[in-house]
Protein backbone atom coordinates (compact mmCIF):
# COMPACT_ATOMS: atom_id res chain seq x y z
CA UNK A 1 0.00 0.00 0.00
CA UNK A 2 1.28 3.45 -0.45
CA UNK A 3 0.68 6.77 1.19
CA UNK A 4 -1.64 7.64 -1.66
CA UNK A 5 -3.84 4.54 -0.88
CA UNK A 6 -3.86 5.83 2.65
CA UNK A 7 -4.77 9.44 1.04
CA UNK A 8 -7.87 7.80 -0.59
CA UNK A 9 -9.17 6.00 2.16
CA UNK A 10 -8.97 9.17 4.28
CA UNK A 11 -11.42 10.77 1.52
CA UNK A 12 -13.45 7.37 2.95
CA UNK A 13 -13.41 7.66 6.59
CA UNK A 14 -14.27 11.36 6.45
CA UNK A 15 -18.07 10.15 5.35
CA UNK A 16 -17.54 7.43 7.76
CA UNK A 17 -17.01 9.10 10.85
CA UNK A 18 -17.89 12.36 10.63
CA UNK A 19 -15.29 15.78 9.89
CA UNK A 20 -14.92 16.74 13.25
CA UNK A 21 -14.05 12.88 14.01
CA UNK A 22 -11.46 12.96 11.06
CA UNK A 23 -10.11 16.29 11.96
CA UNK A 24 -9.29 15.25 15.57
CA UNK A 25 -8.42 11.85 14.84
CA UNK A 26 -8.04 10.60 11.72
CA UNK A 27 -6.08 13.44 9.92
CA UNK A 28 -2.91 13.37 12.56
CA UNK A 29 -2.34 9.78 11.71
CA UNK A 30 1.27 8.75 10.33
CA UNK A 31 1.01 6.18 7.89
CA UNK A 32 4.28 4.08 8.31
CA UNK A 33 3.93 0.68 6.58
CA UNK A 34 2.08 -2.42 5.75
CA UNK A 35 3.68 -5.75 6.69
CA UNK A 36 2.15 -8.92 6.84
CA UNK A 37 -1.19 -8.07 6.73
CA UNK A 38 -0.50 -5.53 9.88
CA UNK A 39 -0.84 -1.73 8.95
CA UNK A 40 0.82 0.75 11.08
CA UNK A 41 0.26 4.28 11.67
CA UNK A 42 2.49 7.07 13.79
CA UNK A 43 0.10 8.50 16.63
CA UNK A 44 1.27 11.69 18.74
CA UNK A 45 0.46 9.93 21.82
CA UNK A 46 -0.51 6.56 23.47
CA UNK A 47 -3.73 7.77 24.48
CA UNK A 48 -3.88 9.32 20.76
CA UNK A 49 -3.58 5.80 19.46
CA UNK A 50 -5.42 3.65 22.37
CA UNK A 51 -8.33 6.04 21.67
CA UNK A 52 -8.65 5.56 17.67
CA UNK A 53 -7.83 1.93 17.93
CA UNK A 54 -11.00 1.50 20.15
CA UNK A 55 -13.19 4.08 18.22
CA UNK A 56 -12.12 3.62 14.94
CA UNK A 57 -9.51 0.73 14.44
CA UNK A 58 -12.78 -1.42 12.58
CA UNK A 59 -13.10 1.89 10.50
CA UNK A 60 -9.39 2.15 9.18
CA UNK A 61 -9.41 -1.55 8.61
CA UNK A 62 -12.40 -2.41 6.79
CA UNK A 63 -11.70 0.79 4.59
CA UNK A 64 -8.32 -0.33 3.76
CA UNK A 65 -9.14 -3.65 3.10
CA UNK A 66 -11.89 -2.28 0.87
CA UNK A 67 -9.64 -0.27 -0.95
CA UNK A 68 -7.88 -3.24 -2.22
CA UNK A 69 -4.84 -3.33 0.54
CA UNK A 70 -4.91 -6.78 2.68
CA UNK A 71 -5.55 -6.17 6.43
CA UNK A 72 -5.75 -8.03 9.05
CA UNK A 73 -4.86 -5.47 11.75
CA UNK A 74 -4.04 -2.16 12.50
CA UNK A 75 -1.38 -0.82 15.12
CA UNK A 76 -0.69 2.72 16.04
CA UNK A 77 2.09 3.31 18.07
CA UNK A 78 3.38 6.75 19.62
CA UNK A 79 6.55 8.37 16.99
CA UNK A 80 8.89 8.91 19.35
CA UNK A 81 9.25 5.27 21.03
CA UNK A 82 9.56 3.83 17.52
CA UNK A 83 13.45 2.79 16.38
CA UNK A 84 14.47 5.27 13.60
CA UNK A 85 15.53 3.53 10.76
CA UNK A 86 17.53 5.85 9.42
CA UNK A 87 19.62 8.39 11.27
CA UNK A 88 18.06 11.14 12.82
CA UNK A 89 18.77 14.41 10.75
CA UNK A 90 20.40 17.18 13.42
CA UNK A 91 18.40 19.96 12.74
CA UNK A 92 14.75 19.03 14.75
CA UNK A 93 12.87 17.91 11.65
CA UNK A 94 8.90 18.05 12.88
CA UNK A 95 8.41 21.55 12.52
CA UNK A 96 9.34 21.69 8.81
CA UNK A 97 6.59 19.03 8.34
CA UNK A 98 4.04 20.21 9.92
CA UNK A 99 3.33 17.43 11.71
CA UNK A 100 1.23 17.44 14.51
CA UNK A 101 3.53 18.32 17.66
CA UNK A 102 3.65 14.98 19.26
CA UNK A 103 3.24 15.73 22.94
CA UNK A 104 1.47 19.04 22.58
CA UNK A 105 -2.03 18.38 21.74
CA UNK A 106 -3.61 21.10 23.55
CA UNK A 107 -1.44 23.91 22.23
CA UNK A 108 -2.43 23.38 18.60
CA UNK A 109 -5.60 25.72 17.68
CA UNK A 110 -7.11 23.10 15.36
CA UNK A 111 -6.15 19.78 17.54
CA UNK A 112 -9.96 20.44 19.27
CA UNK A 113 -8.88 17.79 22.10
CA UNK A 114 -12.66 16.22 21.76
CA UNK A 115 -13.74 12.80 22.01
CA UNK A 116 -15.42 11.38 18.58
CA UNK A 117 -18.99 11.71 17.99
CA UNK A 118 -20.69 8.77 17.34
CA UNK A 119 -22.29 9.18 14.12
CA UNK A 120 -25.42 7.42 14.91
CA UNK A 121 -26.11 9.37 18.06
CA UNK A 122 -28.37 12.37 15.89
CA UNK A 123 -31.70 13.61 16.97
CA UNK A 124 -33.17 11.53 13.71
CA UNK A 125 -32.34 8.39 15.63
CA UNK A 126 -33.47 10.05 19.53
CA UNK A 127 -37.12 8.45 20.38
CA UNK A 128 -39.18 10.81 22.10
CA UNK A 129 -41.37 9.94 24.95
CA UNK A 130 -42.75 10.67 28.01
CA UNK A 131 -39.76 10.20 30.26
CA UNK A 132 -37.23 12.22 27.70
CA UNK A 133 -39.76 14.90 25.88
CA UNK A 134 -38.05 17.73 28.23
CA UNK A 135 -34.45 16.96 28.02
CA UNK A 136 -34.57 15.99 24.38
CA UNK A 137 -36.92 19.80 23.65
CA UNK A 138 -33.90 21.20 25.92
CA UNK A 139 -31.48 19.80 23.80
CA UNK A 140 -33.28 20.51 20.49
CA UNK A 141 -33.24 24.37 21.73
CA UNK A 142 -29.36 24.52 22.66
CA UNK A 143 -28.85 22.71 19.12
CA UNK A 144 -30.68 25.60 17.36
CA UNK A 145 -27.29 27.59 18.26
CA UNK A 146 -29.17 30.69 18.83
CA UNK A 147 -28.74 33.46 22.04
CA UNK A 148 -27.85 31.46 24.93
CA UNK A 149 -30.77 31.69 27.34
CA UNK A 150 -29.73 28.90 29.69
CA UNK A 151 -26.57 28.14 31.40
CA UNK A 152 -25.98 25.70 31.70
CA UNK A 153 -28.02 23.09 30.32
CA UNK A 154 -27.73 20.18 32.91
CA UNK A 155 -29.38 16.97 31.98
CA UNK A 156 -29.22 13.91 34.01
CA UNK A 157 -30.46 10.39 34.71
CA UNK A 158 -29.48 6.58 35.00
CA UNK A 159 -27.25 4.79 32.96
CA UNK A 160 -28.32 4.19 29.59
CA UNK A 161 -31.17 6.53 28.89
CA UNK A 162 -29.60 8.85 26.51
CA UNK A 163 -27.53 11.52 27.56
CA UNK A 164 -24.82 10.42 25.80
CA UNK A 165 -26.71 10.09 22.47
CA UNK A 166 -28.36 13.53 23.11
CA UNK A 167 -25.31 15.53 23.96
CA UNK A 168 -23.85 14.15 20.47
CA UNK A 169 -26.72 15.16 18.68
CA UNK A 170 -26.39 18.77 19.63
CA UNK A 171 -23.04 18.92 19.01
CA UNK A 172 -23.88 16.66 14.94
CA UNK A 173 -26.59 19.50 14.86
CA UNK A 174 -24.59 22.94 15.58
CA UNK A 175 -22.19 21.29 13.35
CA UNK A 176 -24.37 21.17 10.34
CA UNK A 177 -26.12 24.17 11.10
CA UNK A 178 -23.16 26.37 12.17
CA UNK A 179 -20.32 25.16 11.25
CA UNK A 180 -18.13 28.06 12.31
CA UNK A 181 -18.32 27.06 15.87
CA UNK A 182 -16.02 25.90 17.82
CA UNK A 183 -18.45 22.89 19.71
CA UNK A 184 -16.03 20.73 22.12
CA UNK A 185 -17.72 17.72 23.52
CA UNK A 186 -15.54 15.28 26.08
CA UNK A 187 -15.90 13.54 29.21
CA UNK A 188 -15.66 14.67 32.10
CA UNK A 189 -12.76 12.08 32.24
CA UNK A 190 -11.17 13.19 29.32
CA UNK A 191 -11.03 16.34 30.82
CA UNK A 192 -9.30 15.53 33.75
CA UNK A 193 -6.74 13.67 31.82
CA UNK A 194 -5.86 16.70 29.32
CA UNK A 195 -5.64 19.07 32.25
CA UNK A 196 -3.34 16.81 34.03
CA UNK A 197 -1.18 16.03 31.13
CA UNK A 198 -0.86 19.75 30.60
CA UNK A 199 0.18 19.92 34.34
CA UNK A 200 2.65 17.44 33.81
CA UNK A 201 4.07 18.86 30.78
CA UNK A 202 3.89 22.61 32.01
CA UNK A 203 1.49 23.67 29.54
CA UNK A 204 -1.19 24.87 31.65
CA UNK A 205 -1.29 28.47 30.24
CA UNK A 206 -2.13 26.41 26.90
CA UNK A 207 -4.71 24.30 28.58
CA UNK A 208 -6.47 27.09 29.90
CA UNK A 209 -6.49 29.19 26.44
CA UNK A 210 -8.10 25.46 24.49
CA UNK A 211 -10.54 25.67 26.92
CA UNK A 212 -11.36 29.33 26.90
CA UNK A 213 -11.76 29.51 23.15
CA UNK A 214 -14.61 27.04 22.44
CA UNK A 215 -17.73 28.24 21.93
CA UNK A 216 -20.40 25.24 23.13
CA UNK A 217 -18.41 23.15 26.25
CA UNK A 218 -20.36 20.02 26.83
CA UNK A 219 -18.82 17.94 29.85
CA UNK A 220 -20.45 14.53 29.92
CA UNK A 221 -20.68 12.56 33.02
CA UNK A 222 -19.56 15.25 35.33
CA UNK A 223 -19.71 13.22 38.59
CA UNK A 224 -16.30 11.97 37.41
CA UNK A 225 -14.60 14.91 38.78
CA UNK A 226 -16.44 14.32 42.40
CA UNK A 227 -13.54 14.49 44.91
CA UNK A 228 -10.69 15.48 42.12
CA UNK A 229 -10.33 18.43 44.27
CA UNK A 230 -7.39 20.27 41.48
CA UNK A 231 -9.76 19.26 38.72
CA UNK A 232 -12.98 20.10 40.16
CA UNK A 233 -11.25 23.97 40.69
CA UNK A 234 -10.03 23.97 36.69
CA UNK A 235 -13.26 22.87 35.79
CA UNK A 236 -14.81 25.60 37.96
CA UNK A 237 -12.54 28.54 36.51
CA UNK A 238 -13.27 27.40 32.99
CA UNK A 239 -16.67 26.86 33.87
CA UNK A 240 -16.74 30.79 34.97
CA UNK A 241 -14.97 32.25 32.65
CA UNK A 242 -16.74 30.79 29.33
CA UNK A 243 -20.37 31.78 31.27
CA UNK A 244 -19.22 34.81 31.43
CA UNK A 245 -18.34 35.39 27.69
CA UNK A 246 -22.26 33.81 27.50
CA UNK A 247 -20.91 30.74 25.46
CA UNK A 248 -23.07 27.50 26.16
CA UNK A 249 -22.31 24.94 27.89
CA UNK A 250 -23.75 21.27 28.55
CA UNK A 251 -23.36 19.05 31.26
CA UNK A 252 -24.61 15.36 32.00
CA UNK A 253 -24.54 13.74 35.04
CA UNK A 254 -25.98 10.42 36.56
CA UNK A 255 -27.64 12.50 39.28
CA UNK A 256 -28.80 15.58 40.05
CA UNK A 257 -26.21 18.80 40.74
CA UNK A 258 -26.89 18.44 44.58
CA UNK A 259 -26.87 14.93 44.80
CA UNK A 260 -23.12 14.55 43.88
CA UNK A 261 -21.22 13.67 46.53
CA UNK A 262 -17.67 15.56 47.14
CA UNK A 263 -19.00 17.91 44.36
CA UNK A 264 -17.76 21.59 45.75
CA UNK A 265 -21.17 23.53 46.83
CA UNK A 266 -20.10 26.52 44.67
CA UNK A 267 -19.66 24.03 41.77
CA UNK A 268 -23.18 22.48 42.56
CA UNK A 269 -24.91 25.77 42.75
CA UNK A 270 -23.48 26.87 40.00
CA UNK A 271 -24.62 24.07 37.82
CA UNK A 272 -28.21 24.61 39.21
CA UNK A 273 -28.33 28.18 37.79
CA UNK A 274 -29.57 26.86 34.17
CA UNK A 275 -31.95 24.71 33.33
CA UNK A 276 -31.87 21.21 35.05
CA UNK A 277 -33.80 18.53 33.25
CA UNK A 278 -33.73 14.74 34.15
CA UNK A 279 -34.53 12.10 31.61
CA UNK A 280 -36.61 9.65 33.54
CA UNK A 281 -36.56 5.97 33.32
CA UNK A 282 -38.19 4.72 30.07
CA UNK A 283 -41.74 3.58 29.96
CA UNK A 284 -43.00 0.65 28.06
CA UNK A 285 -44.11 3.56 25.10
CA UNK A 286 -41.07 4.59 24.90
CA UNK A 287 -39.15 1.24 25.15
CA UNK A 288 -41.45 -0.40 21.95
CA UNK A 289 -40.97 3.02 20.09
CA UNK A 290 -36.89 2.65 20.32
CA UNK A 291 -37.02 -1.15 19.76
CA UNK A 292 -39.20 -0.24 16.67
CA UNK A 293 -36.69 2.12 15.22
CA UNK A 294 -33.50 -0.05 15.67
CA UNK A 295 -36.06 -2.67 13.90
CA UNK A 296 -36.60 -0.41 11.05
CA UNK A 297 -32.31 0.43 10.92
CA UNK A 298 -31.53 -3.47 10.61
CA UNK A 299 -34.54 -4.28 8.05
CA UNK A 300 -32.51 -2.26 5.56
CA UNK A 301 -28.95 -4.52 6.54
CA UNK A 302 -30.55 -7.74 6.81
CA UNK A 303 -33.37 -8.36 4.24
CA UNK A 304 -35.52 -10.88 4.42
CA UNK A 305 -35.82 -10.61 8.18
CA UNK A 306 -39.24 -11.74 9.73
CA UNK A 307 -39.95 -10.77 13.57
CA UNK A 308 -43.64 -12.40 14.68
CA UNK A 309 -46.16 -10.40 16.69
CA UNK A 310 -45.64 -10.24 19.83
CA UNK A 311 -42.10 -10.19 20.12
CA UNK A 312 -41.15 -6.38 20.15
CA UNK A 313 -43.68 -5.83 22.96
CA UNK A 314 -42.12 -8.99 24.75
CA UNK A 315 -39.19 -7.51 24.80
CA UNK A 316 -40.65 -4.34 25.76
CA UNK A 317 -42.23 -5.62 28.65
CA UNK A 318 -39.74 -7.54 29.71
CA UNK A 319 -36.21 -5.49 29.46
CA UNK A 320 -36.54 -2.87 31.49
CA UNK A 321 -33.42 -2.29 32.94
CA UNK A 322 -31.59 0.25 30.33
CA UNK A 323 -32.03 1.01 26.44
CA UNK A 324 -28.11 -0.17 26.11
CA UNK A 325 -29.39 -3.42 27.55
CA UNK A 326 -32.81 -3.25 25.05
CA UNK A 327 -30.50 -2.51 21.66
CA UNK A 328 -28.25 -5.31 22.90
CA UNK A 329 -30.41 -7.71 23.12
CA UNK A 330 -31.93 -6.80 19.77
CA UNK A 331 -28.87 -6.99 18.17
CA UNK A 332 -28.04 -10.39 19.14
CA UNK A 333 -31.54 -11.43 18.28
CA UNK A 334 -30.82 -10.56 14.91
CA UNK A 335 -27.24 -11.91 14.82
CA UNK A 336 -28.83 -15.26 15.79
CA UNK A 337 -31.88 -15.06 13.22
CA UNK A 338 -29.88 -13.91 10.37
CA UNK A 339 -27.29 -16.85 11.59
CA UNK A 340 -29.47 -19.61 11.62
CA UNK A 341 -32.28 -18.27 8.82
CA UNK A 342 -34.55 -18.18 11.26
CA UNK A 343 -38.01 -16.41 11.67
CA UNK A 344 -37.44 -14.17 14.99
CA UNK A 345 -40.34 -15.63 17.37
CA UNK A 346 -41.05 -15.47 20.59
CA UNK A 347 -39.80 -18.97 22.12
CA UNK A 348 -36.72 -17.98 19.60
CA UNK A 349 -36.15 -14.52 21.55
CA UNK A 350 -36.87 -16.41 24.86
CA UNK A 351 -34.11 -18.78 24.30
CA UNK A 352 -31.61 -16.45 22.80
CA UNK A 353 -32.20 -14.06 25.27
CA UNK A 354 -32.75 -16.15 28.42
CA UNK A 355 -29.37 -14.76 30.58
CA UNK A 356 -30.68 -11.46 29.50
CA UNK A 357 -34.09 -11.67 30.44
CA UNK A 358 -33.56 -13.37 33.61
CA UNK A 359 -31.23 -10.59 34.72
CA UNK A 360 -33.95 -8.28 33.96
CA UNK A 361 -36.31 -9.61 36.06
CA UNK A 362 -36.84 -6.93 38.87
CA UNK A 363 -36.76 -8.78 42.07
CA UNK A 364 -39.21 -7.16 44.70
CA UNK A 365 -38.72 -7.15 47.84
CA UNK A 366 -41.12 -7.12 50.49
CA UNK A 367 -39.29 -3.95 52.42
CA UNK A 368 -40.40 -2.15 48.67
CA UNK A 369 -43.95 -3.50 49.04
CA UNK A 370 -43.83 -2.36 52.65
CA UNK A 371 -42.36 1.32 52.27
CA UNK A 372 -44.95 1.58 48.35
CA UNK A 373 -47.85 1.17 50.43
CA UNK A 374 -46.77 3.03 53.43
CA UNK A 375 -46.24 6.03 51.12
CA UNK A 376 -49.37 5.58 49.39
CA UNK A 377 -51.90 5.51 52.66
CA UNK A 378 -49.62 8.08 54.53
CA UNK A 379 -48.77 6.21 57.19
CA UNK A 380 -44.77 5.51 58.37
CA UNK A 381 -43.08 2.89 57.73
CA UNK A 382 -42.62 1.81 60.96
CA UNK A 383 -46.35 1.34 61.89
CA UNK A 384 -46.07 -1.27 59.20
CA UNK A 385 -43.95 -3.30 61.18
CA UNK A 386 -45.08 -2.52 64.24
CA UNK A 387 -48.18 -3.52 67.01
CA UNK A 388 -50.85 -0.65 66.09
CA UNK A 389 -54.21 -2.10 65.41
CA UNK A 390 -56.28 0.76 64.14
CA UNK A 391 -57.91 0.11 61.19
CA UNK A 392 -55.85 2.94 58.92
CA UNK A 393 -52.65 1.17 60.01
CA UNK A 394 -54.02 -2.41 60.16
CA UNK A 395 -55.64 -2.53 56.62
CA UNK A 396 -52.35 -0.96 54.67
CA UNK A 397 -50.83 -3.65 56.43
CA UNK A 398 -52.65 -6.09 54.95
CA UNK A 399 -52.42 -5.09 52.18
CA UNK A 400 -48.50 -5.06 52.28
CA UNK A 401 -49.08 -8.73 53.01
CA UNK A 402 -51.14 -9.51 50.21
CA UNK A 403 -48.98 -7.63 47.68
CA UNK A 404 -46.24 -10.16 49.27
CA UNK A 405 -47.26 -13.05 49.22
CA UNK A 406 -48.79 -12.29 45.48
CA UNK A 407 -45.17 -10.62 44.20
CA UNK A 408 -42.70 -12.28 45.74
CA UNK A 409 -41.95 -15.82 46.31
CA UNK A 410 -41.20 -15.79 50.10
CA UNK A 411 -42.96 -18.26 52.12
CA UNK A 412 -45.91 -16.89 55.11
CA UNK A 413 -43.32 -17.40 57.73
CA UNK A 414 -40.84 -15.72 55.51
CA UNK A 415 -43.28 -12.49 55.14
CA UNK A 416 -44.05 -12.93 59.06
CA UNK A 417 -40.76 -11.93 60.01
CA UNK A 418 -40.46 -9.37 57.50
CA UNK A 419 -43.62 -8.05 59.18
CA UNK A 420 -42.42 -7.63 62.66
CA UNK A 421 -41.96 -11.25 63.55
CA UNK A 422 -45.71 -11.89 63.10
CA UNK A 423 -47.11 -15.67 63.06
CA UNK A 424 -47.40 -17.47 59.46
CA UNK A 425 -51.06 -17.36 60.31
CA UNK A 426 -51.21 -13.87 60.94
CA UNK A 427 -50.35 -13.40 57.34
CA UNK A 428 -52.29 -15.79 56.09
CA UNK A 429 -55.56 -13.96 58.11
CA UNK A 430 -54.39 -10.84 56.14
CA UNK A 431 -53.95 -12.25 52.99
CA UNK A 432 -57.69 -13.65 53.19
CA UNK A 433 -59.38 -10.79 54.56
CA UNK A 434 -57.49 -8.71 51.25
CA UNK A 435 -59.05 -11.38 48.67
CA UNK A 436 -62.48 -11.23 50.38
CA UNK A 437 -62.71 -7.64 50.49
CA UNK A 438 -61.48 -7.05 46.98
CA UNK A 439 -64.58 -8.87 45.50
CA UNK A 440 -66.82 -6.17 47.03
CA UNK A 441 -64.87 -2.96 47.46
CA UNK A 442 -63.98 -1.72 44.32
CA UNK A 443 -61.85 1.87 46.13
CA UNK A 444 -59.28 -1.18 47.11
CA UNK A 445 -59.27 -3.27 44.52
CA UNK A 446 -58.59 -0.03 42.41
CA UNK A 447 -55.86 1.08 44.25
CA UNK A 448 -54.34 -2.57 44.58
CA UNK A 449 -54.42 -2.62 40.78
CA UNK A 450 -52.71 0.93 40.79
CA UNK A 451 -49.67 -0.41 43.66
CA UNK A 452 -49.19 -3.23 42.00
CA UNK A 453 -48.61 -1.60 38.59
CA UNK A 454 -45.84 0.76 40.45
CA UNK A 455 -44.50 -2.02 42.31
CA UNK A 456 -43.89 -4.06 38.51
CA UNK A 457 -42.51 -0.87 37.14
P1 LIG B 1 -26.26 7.43 28.84
O1 LIG B 1 -25.20 8.36 28.32
O2 LIG B 1 -27.42 8.16 29.45
O3 LIG B 1 -25.73 6.37 29.75
P2 LIG B 1 -26.49 6.69 26.07
O4 LIG B 1 -26.78 8.01 25.49
O5 LIG B 1 -25.12 6.15 25.91
O6 LIG B 1 -26.89 6.65 27.61
O7 LIG B 1 -27.56 5.64 25.50
C1 LIG B 1 -27.36 4.24 25.53
C2 LIG B 1 -27.84 3.63 24.24
O8 LIG B 1 -29.25 3.74 24.16
C3 LIG B 1 -27.30 4.34 23.01
O9 LIG B 1 -27.01 3.40 22.02
C4 LIG B 1 -28.43 5.25 22.58
O10 LIG B 1 -28.44 5.45 21.20
C5 LIG B 1 -29.64 4.46 23.02
N1 LIG B 1 -30.77 5.33 23.39
C6 LIG B 1 -31.03 5.86 24.60
N2 LIG B 1 -32.15 6.58 24.57
C7 LIG B 1 -32.62 6.52 23.31
C8 LIG B 1 -33.78 7.07 22.65
N3 LIG B 1 -34.66 7.85 23.29
N4 LIG B 1 -33.92 6.80 21.34
C9 LIG B 1 -33.04 6.01 20.67
N5 LIG B 1 -31.95 5.46 21.24
C10 LIG B 1 -31.74 5.71 22.55
MG1 LIG C 1 -23.18 8.42 28.72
Amino acid sequence: MTNETWGLVREELIKRVGRNNYVTWIEPLKFSDLRQGVARFEVPTSFFGDWVSRNFGDHIRAQLNHAGAQVDRVEFAVSATRPAAAPQPAAPAPAATRARPAARPAADADDMPGAPLDSRFTFDSFVVGKPNELAHAAARRVAEGGPVTFNPLFLYGGVGLGKTHLMHAIAHELQTRQPHLRVLYLSAEQFMYRFVQALRERQIMDFKELFRSVDVLMVDDVQFIAGKDSTQEEFFHTFNALVDQNKQIVISADRAPGEIKDLEDRIKSRLQCGLVVDLHPTDYELRLGILQQKVELYRSQYRGLVIADGVLEFLAHRITTNVRVLEGALTRLFAFASLVGREITLELAQDCLADILRASDRKLTIEEIQRKVADHYNIRLSDMIGPKRVRTIARPRQIAMYLAKQLTPRSLPEIGRRFGGRDHTTIMHGVRKIEELMATDSQLADDLQLLRRQLQG
